[in-house]
């Protein structure tokens, strides 16, 4: 089986799908990757090193199976071989077209995104691993962006108070950005509708926000609330955000807009210099004054809709994810390293997104 790590070609996309660590695992087991000139390069892997590590240079649309971060565009479907596998993140809710033609190309198509959360698929849980590294980096740019400090200190010149941040939405983001601006010397503090985060939020030195609206999750995702739950939430979000100098945002439900918890009202009664960090930018945002993509300042507040956190951090993005996909692809090989796809697979069944027909087989 010949793998293809493809050089991604989105804007300002520096992440890499295989890292040459994970090339030299695969290439002892058999298997042939080929790598794409210049694939690793926005992670500081040369195509040296993807050499020394077994890789060929070369086309990597024609192999068996083929990796990416991003989605293909519709002239990269046309590359594809039939019968071959793609694994990336392939946004399938936004990408129609590029999902059809991937059917119509007989290729079996999985996306990433869509592999279920059982404890059997964690350590192929790449939403996980790229939303850790948005947590962290949310923190970082929070306290870049914040004309203050962060950490409590005493100086000869006078004490400073610490930083006080709070964060909406305790998922894996949330947790990520609570414990970096914690390590980072501020006060913390989160939020999430689903009440059974709050000892995750605790666990991580973080206060935990009672707003008295509550939406136990569903499979571990939180619901969407009803528009009376919605309006005391931001009643409730506005008088409490403006106690704070940072907020970073991460809020999502599944297949929705973001919700919106942080109001215009709420910027304007946040005191000058605060700053927003929002992490739901692709799906709207979770303030309502976010621009996605844009940082601006409004009503003194400055309002950062960062879009691709993980792919500022490269290195490590690409490790985690080049791990995750390592163990999928684990799903689809057999003891001497064919390709062997097994349609009953739960996690299989879940991550495709081509009908599981006979087309391209
Ligand atoms: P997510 O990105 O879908 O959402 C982020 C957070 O926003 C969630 O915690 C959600 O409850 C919260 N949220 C949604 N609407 C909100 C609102 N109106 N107000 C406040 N908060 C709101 O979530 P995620 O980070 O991908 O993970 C969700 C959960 O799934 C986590 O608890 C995580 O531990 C769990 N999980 C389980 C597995 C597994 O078992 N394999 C893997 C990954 C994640």
């Amino acid at each position: 089986v010949r793998i293809g790590v493809v050089a991604e070609t989105a804007p300002g996309e520096r992440r890499v799908a295989l890292v040459p660590t994970h090339v030299e695992q695969l290439t002892a087991r058999g298997l042939r990757v080929v790598c794409e000139p210049g694939a690793g390069a926005g992670a500081w892997h040369s195509d040296d090193d993807y050499r020394a590590a077994g890789a060929e240079l070369g086309d990597p649309w024609t192999a068996d199976v083929v990796l990416t971060v991003t989605p293909p565009s519709t002239s990269d479907v046309d590359r594809l071989s039939p019968g071959s596998v793609l694994i990336g993140f392939l946004a399938p809710a936004t990408h129609v077209e590029e999902i059809t033609a991937l059917r119509k190309a007989g290729v079996h198509a999985f996306a990433v995104e869509a592999v279920p959360r059982i404890s059997r698929a964690q350590s192929m849980d790449a939403l996980s691993s790229q939303a850790s590294v948005a947590g962290y980096r949310a923190a970082l740019l929070a306290a870049e962006r914040l004309p203050r400090f962060f950490p409590m200190l005493t100086t000869a010149a006078g004490t400073v108070a610490p930083a006080s941040v709070l964060v909406l939405g305790a998922g894996v983001a949330g947790l990520q950005a609570l414990a970096t601006a914690k390590r980072l010397g501020a006060r913390t503090t989160g939020y999430d509708v689903r009440p059974e985060v709050a000892d995750q939020v605790r666990s991580v030195g973080a206060t935990w926000l009672d707003l008295g609206v509550v939406a136990p999750g569903e499979g571990g995702y939180a619901r969407e609330l009803t528009a009376d739950e919605r309006a005391a939430q931001q009643r409730r979000l506005t008088e409490a955000v403006s106690g704070f100098d940072a907020v970073i945002t991460t809020a999502q439900v599944p297949g929705r807009r973001a919700p919106t918890l942080v109001t215009a009202e709420a910027v304007r009664g946040m005191r000058p210099g605060s700053v927003v960090v929002d992490l739901a930018g692709e799906t709207g945002g979770n303030c309502e004054l976010t621009v996605p993509g844009e940082e601006t300042v409004v009503h003194d507040v400055t309002i950062c809709s960062p879009l691709n956190l993980p792919s500022e951090c490269a290195v490590h993005a690409s490790d985690l994810y080049s791990r995750n996909l390592v163990e999928l692809l684990g799903l689809m090989l057999d003891d001497e390293g064919g390709l062997a796809l097994d349609t009953g697979d739960e996690i299989l069944a879940g991550a495709r997104v081509t009908a599981n027909d006979e087309e391209g087989d």
